[in-house]
């Protein structure tokens, strides 16, 4: 399951693993399956996050 906050006006939805935020829950979610399968995040699925944590993981 994936994390809910609100930044700004906006609802993210945020990869558990590697904490980038997406503006819908499907693409959170496919983030944190392929984060936790490969203990990294796709390149393809992150270039559409919204919200990047300061303290990424994530390269
Ligand atoms: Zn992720």
């Amino acid at each position: 399951m994936v994390s809910q906050r609100i930044i700004g006006d906006h609802t993210v939805y945020l990869c558990d693993e590697c904490g980038f935020g997406y503006s819908n829950p499907e693409t959170a979610q496919e983030c944190q399956d392929y984060c936790s399968t490969h203990n990294a995040c796709s390149f393809e699925i992150t270039v559409n996050a919204i919200y990047r944590p300061q303290n990424s993981r994530a390269v």
